[in-house]
C-alpha cells in the first residue's frame, strides 16, 4: 500500500471519482464493482476489485476477512501472526538420549553429556546457553559446568 498523493473531494451525496490513473493502473473498468474495506480505529479506508472469489491471501479462506497490513486475510491466519504460531526460529535438535519425563531427574553420566552438548553446539553454534539447558533437561548452571570440561 502506498500513499497516492491524490486528493478528491466528496460531494454533496458523499460521491466521489476515481481517478483515472489510480483505475488504469489497478486495472478497474466502468461500472465495475468494488468493495470497501476500513479500519475504524486507524482511521484507514480502501477500495478493492470485488469478486465472489475474494479469499485469505495466505490460505485461501473466505471466512471473516479482513484487511491487515495491505493484504486481505482471514481472521485466523491474522490471529496466527501476531500469535507468531507455527514459528520456530530455532529447530529443536533430536536428542537421542533426552529423558522421557524432563521433570524427573535422571542422573547421566557426565561422559555421555558431555558428548550431547558438544553435538549440540556443533549443530547450533549460535544457540545461546538456555537453550542447550533446556534441549539437554539441565540446568543453566550445569551447562556452564560441561563447558569447561569440554
Ligand atoms: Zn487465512
Amino acid at each position: 500500500m502506498k500513499r497516492t498523493g491524490i486528493i478528491r473531494p466528496l460531494d454533496k451525496l458523499g460521491r466521489i471519482v476515481i481517478p483515472i490513473e489510480i483505475r488504469n493502473s489497478m486495472g478497474i473498468d466502468n461500472s465495475e464493482p468494488l468493495e470497501f474495506y476500513m479500519d475504524v480505529e486507524r482511521g484507514f479506508m480502501g477500495l478493492g476489485k470485488y469478486s465472489n472469489g475474494t479469499s485469505c491471501k495466505l490460505c485461501n479462506s473466505i471466512h471473516e476477512l479482513n484487511y491487515f497490513k495491505g493484504s486481505l486475510l482471514c481472521k485466523q491466519c491474522i490471529l496466527d501472526m501476531k500469535g507468531n504460531v507455527g514459528v520456530t526460529s530455532i529447530p529443536v535438535p533430536a536428542v537421542k538420549d533426552k529423558p522421557a519425563n524432563k521433570k524427573s531427574k535422571i542422573h547421566r553420566p557426565t561422559l555421555q553429556l558431555l558428548k550431547s552438548l558438544r553435538q549440540l553446539m556443533r549443530e547450533h553454534p549460535k544457540a545461546k546457553q538456555s537453550e542447550y539447558a533446556e534441549w539437554l533437561g539441565l540446568s543453566q548452571g550445569r551447562i556452564s559446568q560441561l563447558k569447561k570440561l569440554l
